[in-house]
């Protein structure tokens, strides 16, 4: 949980916040501060908006829904790409795909994209490899394909990526991640030719989905509404969060994470036995450090959790071999201190 959770829930509670009316004022006014601390964090320039929906796994189906009428082209290198490669295809779209092997990413690789592309979807931080697609290489496909809407998922690594909003045309993330709060909140950032291409396909006597339609959602958005009734309590802890990320400063909370992945890799490097998995320095995640552990990796799993410590498992196919660490903005110093120092009597 983000430091300082309690103070803002205790807070939210004394002011009946989880109680109050979605259409009133009062809503009004916190959905347009989180959204205007949203704005700051991501120096989000004129022209783009902020959508409210349930989670990432939602977005990526309304992404498809409102903005790709024949294809969609995915970079997959592990589980969360591949489902949105996926939902792309249950929803009939045709979508291409270059699969990278597990732990390995695409820099150095040239993927074979048709040229009429509608979209091209890249995810920022694979949270069950660790694998990091940097972000000069997502920057360089808008000059290649400037037709494209080009999307990242940034999920478990907002606010940590540095994007150039001149070369994305939208990001995504949940709360649950480096935001650390409760789940329940997946901020979709879109541009205008997202909304365009929306009312282009609307125009053109598609389907946009109901109610989470881009079309319906602008007009709420300007108003500072949302089309449903929202995650009143969640948009509130967001805001709130987002503006002490702000206090903190968005280029001290970058350095403190990547000065502490690098301490972890470079512990991991020295260890003999339990190697990182992602092998490119440039590839690897500042966020998600995964860890081969050739012994296997419940019984670590299990004596750091008698210490306090939450290790997550290997991912899917990985379970039991690997553990994943979370280095999110959340994550005290002290932690990742005492993490290491209990790890070293292990060795
Ligand atoms: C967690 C995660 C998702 C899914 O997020 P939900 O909020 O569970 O829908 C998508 N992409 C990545 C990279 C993730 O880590």
């Amino acid at each position: 949980m983000y430091p300082g959770l309690d103070h803002h829930l205790a807070t939210a509670v004394q002011s009946y916040i989880p109680s109050i009316s979605h259409r009133s004022s009062t809503y009004k006014k916190i959905h347009q501060e989180t959204v205007e601390a949203l704005q700051t964090l991501f120096g989000l320039p004129e022209g783009f908006h902020i959508f409210f929906h349930a989670s990432a796994t939602e977005i990526w189906e309304r992404l498809i829904q409102n903005c790709v009428t024949r294809d969609s082209f995915h970079f997959v290198n592990g589980s969360f790409s591949k489902r949105f490669y996926q939902a792309a295809h249950e929803l009939q779209r045709a979508a291409g795909v270059l699969e990278a092997p597990w732990g390995e990413g695409f820099v150095g690789k040239v993927a074979e994209i048709p040229g009429e592309v509608e979209m091209i979807n890249f995810t920022h931080n694979e949270t069950s490899t660790g694998v990091c697609t940097p972000e000069p290489y997502i920057h360089a496909h808008k000059d290649r394909f400037p037709e494209a809407l080009i999307t990242v998922d940034m999920v478990s690594s907002a606010p940590i990526p540095v994007l150039d909003w001149r070369q994305v045309d939208a990001a995504y993330f949940s709360v649950q991640k480096c935001f650390g709060l409760p789940a329940g909140l997946g901020v979709l950032i879109l541009n205008e030719r997202c909304i365009d291409k929306a009312r282009q396909r609307a125009a053109d006597g598609h389907t946009l989905g109901t109610y989470h339609s881009f079309l319906k959602q602008l007009p709420k958005s300007q108003a500072f509404q949302t089309v449903e009734t929202p995650n009143v309590l969640g948009v509130y802890l967001l805001g709130k969060v987002a503006q002490d990320m702000l206090h903190r400063g968005l280029s001290s909370i970058r350095q403190e994470v990547e000065s502490r992945a690098e301490r972890l890799y470079a512990f991991f490097d020295q260890h003999g036995q339990w190697q990182p998995f992602v092998q490119h320095a440039e590839e690897r995640s500042p966020t998600v450090i995964v860890v081969n552990i050739p012994e296997g990796s419940d019984p670590l799993i299990a004596r750091l959790s008698e210490k306090g410590f939450v290790l997550g498992n290997g991912y899917g196919k990985m379970k039991g071999k690997q553990i994943r660490i979370a280095n999110f903005p959340a994550i005290p110093e002290e932690a990742i201190d005492q993490l290491l120092a209990e790890m070293e009597k292990l060795m």
